[in-house]
């Protein structure tokens, strides 16, 4: 995996041409006014303007067509550094350019491009209406990026799988002395379990049936005791099994304490077998068993909240977590093992189903966080000792419409539905609140 950097972004649809960006940036980099010196070029007339900026390119064109060796990038930093001791003014690296990145500067004699200002560019804040953004990189990816991927290549994920990603940075996570579960779901439809004998994971893994998940991992944690390993019990499951027909076993399982992570990748409904709606599915929601037609309008009932039924079995740990927020689920990742080595650790993940739901498959990470940002999904932890708290507070939630209306499951739902849903994330909010604020004496 390569190494993710921070970049400036630009949205056209803002920039109305003032060219304060441009000043901020001469002023910055060369002491003076003249805007024809800024590193940063915005061009064109009226509404359609566009942005002539190095991009820090990951294969930069300039560094493989300099003769001179005078342009490097910065493998900590990732901006592409120029070495005016060695530059012999042959201007190639302008023409190697793509995004018109590296230009003369005709007062110097010189090329000259964007260095990001050190990580604080000037043209950001410059900017009156926005259209700039620095973008900075989630640094979780360069960190886990060269562990060891525990999942084969090319499993038989839909396109844009959300699934996918969280089931390869979970494992990377949990490590290689790891027992995994994974009962009939997308985990094993994606080839978890592998086709024609061969595995498409590379701990042992074994196919429990969508009832017994929890205590026939139970039953494999105790062996294994058994015979002095000390192995980390981990289940992958989908909601439908584990809020439905597998949730007595779960619920024992939790209420002995078990020694496992039972992990729930909620992408409410069930997805690989038909797209059908489970009790974790929202109220109002297309699936093809709540279709919508002049009879119905999609499921008629709220989804089941299952991580705060998990939390009243008193679980040595159960939190909620997302993909959009990875830091936060690599956090609990690690004391969700932890717990696991004395007791039963419960992680729920929501996971955006492009195929089920119904969006296109680039658009995954914007709907697990727009999930989060109408507080439609709350992110929280709870232990008995410390109780509930959230990880991330969301104190001015965007208008649940934001959420709904990125998603095709959606596009059927009336006012009155709308208002239904809204009423439920404020009445769920307002729950989770009270339990965030309830004393806890362990
Ligand atoms: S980031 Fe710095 S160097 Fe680059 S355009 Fe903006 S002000 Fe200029
Ligand atoms: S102008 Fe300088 S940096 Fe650009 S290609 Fe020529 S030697 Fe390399």
């Amino acid at each position: 995996m390569g190494r993710a950097y921070s970049t400036i972004a630009f949205d056209p649809a803002k920039c109305d041409g003032c060219g304060d960006c441009m000043k901020a940036c001469a002023q910055v980099k060369t002491g003076t006014d003249d805007i024809a010196r800024s590193r940063i070029q915005i061009q064109g007339r009226e509404k359609a303007f566009e942005l002539a900026l190095c991009r820090q390119c990951a294969d930069p064109k300039c560094v493989s067509v300099c003769p001179a060796g005078a342009l490097d990038k910065d493998g900590d930093t990732g901006v592409i550094g120029w070495d005016a001791s060695k530059c012999v003014d042959c201007l190639l690296c302008t023409v190697g350019c793509t995004y018109a990145g590296i230009a003369l500067d005709e007062a110097t004699g010189h090329v000259a491009k964007c260095d990001t200002c050190d990580g604080s560019p000037a043209c950001v804040p410059a900017c009156p209406h926005g259209a700039l953004k620095y973008i900075t990189t989630a640094n979780i990816y360069n960190e886990v990026g060269q562990w060891e991927d525990l999942f084969a290549p090319g499993l038989a994920g839909c396109q844009g799988c959300n699934t996918e990603l969280l089931m390869r940075h979970t494992l990377r996570r949990v490590g290689p002395d790891t027992v995994l579960a994974t009962p009939p779901g997308c985990v094993p439809g994606m080839g978890s379990v592998g086709f024609n004998g061969t595995t498409g994971t590379k701990v042992p893994v074994f196919h429990p049936l969508l009832t017994n998940t929890a205590a026939m991992l139970a039953g494999i944690k105790r062996q294994y005791k058994r015979v002095g390993r000390e192995v980390t019990a981990l289940a992958i499951a989908g909601d439908g099994g584990a809020s439905d027909v597998g949730f007595q076993s779960l619920s024992g399982a939790a209420e002995r304490g078990e020694q496992m992570l039972f992990m729930v990748v909620d992408n409410e409904g069930y997805m690989n077998t038909g797209m059908q709606r489970s009790s974790c599915t929202p109220y109002g929601a297309w699936t093809s068993t709540t279709p919508v037609g002049e009879t119905s309008r999609g499921k008629t009932q709220d989804a089941k909240n299952l991580p705060l039924i998990m939390m009243n079995h008193r679980c040595a740990y159960v939190a909620t977590a997302s993909t959009a927020y990875m830091e936060d689920l690599y956090e609990k990742l690690d004391r969700a093992l932890e717990a696991s080595k004395t007791g039963f650790a419960y992680l729920h993940v929501y996971s955006p189903c492009t195929t089920g739901w119904r969006f296109p498959s680039h658009q995954n990470m914007e709907v697990a966080r727009k999930a989060v940002e109408t507080n439609f999904v709350m992110l929280w932890e709870y232990t008995p000792k410390t109780g509930l708290h959230f990880t991330k507070s969301v104190e001015d939630p965007l208008p649940v419409t934001e959420y709904l209306k990125v998603m095709g499951r959606f596009r059927h739902l009336s006012e009155e539905q709308i208002e239904h849903i809204q009423g439920k994330v404020v009445e769920n909010m307002q729950f989770v609140k009270r339990m965030a604020e309830t004393e806890h004496v362990g």
